[in-house]
């Protein structure tokens, strides 16, 4: 899950960054609203925590900017102005939630998490294929009922093609919801970080497979044998 953190006061901003990392998001930091603007029209985030006292322009205004260009990316506005007044304009200018300053970082957690939820995984929070399940609270991977250890990166990949199984997931989707933006990984990171779950699924006798697409992406589905593979070969598509 990526953030876009809009907040002006870089101390609160570090924080924020901080504690929104260590809960599992990758966050982009920004200090302005022309920034963030530029980052929330060019870049796809899962949501937006935007402070509304900004340097450069009102956070509502970009908050408007950001509605009229038809990016329904859910907002988390954060105000030190606590009057009555402003959070009914906020809620009428399409902000998901609020926060009034100082607030608790982990309320604020709790609240994005809530904004991300979408239904089905309201209902289902555990989403699961085959032996394989994945639960997107606590974010821990489960084969056969046994917990297995992932790294950071390789839950993250894990989450995007469970969400999506049966579906496509693209490369690009993939290292947009992955990285933070102004970080590369290597040409071929994605590729490796594949080639990497794929292997630890394989050894744990998961029942899933994870396809490669040439040049389109990924794509999570029932059906791969459940031996567990023993020599380290080939995997099913030959990668
Ligand atoms: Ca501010």
């Amino acid at each position: 899950m990526r953030i876009l953190l809009v907040e002006d006061n870089a101390s609160l901003a570090d924080a924020i960054k901080d504690s929104l990392y260590k809960a599992g998001f990758e966050v982009d930091a920004v200090l302005e609203g022309e920034e963030a603007l530029a980052a929330a029209l060019h870049q796809t985030y899962d949501a937006l925590v935007l402070d509304l006292g900004l340097p450069d322009m009102d956070g509502m205004d970009v908050l408007q900017k950001i509605r009229a260009a038809k990016n329904a990316v859910p907002v988390l506005v954060l105000t030190a102005r606590d009057a009555l007044s402003d959070k009914i304009e906020g809620l009428n200018s399409g902000a998901d939630d609020y926060m009034v300053k100082p607030f608790e970082v982990g309320e604020l957690i709790a609240r994005l998490k809530a904004l991300l939820r979408r239904p089905a995984q309201a209902v289902a929070p555990v989403l699961t294929l085959d032996n394989l399940s994945f639960d997107t609270n606590t974010r821990v991977t489960e084969i056969d009922g046994k917990m297995i250890d992932l790294s950071r990166r390789e839950v993250d990949l894990l989450e995007q093609l469970i969400q999506s199984a049966g579906k496509i997931v693209t490369k690009k989707s993939i290292e947009q919801r992955m990285y933070s933006y102004g970080e590369t990984g290597s040409a071929n990171s994605i590729e490796v970080l594949v080639h990497r779950l794929r292997k630890k699924l394989q050894s744990h006798a998961a029942g899933v497979e994870i396809h490669t697409l040439k040049g389109i992406g990924y794509m999570m589905s029932e059906g791969a044998p459940k031996d567990p593979v023993k020599d380290g070969g080939r995997d099913a598509d030959g990668e």
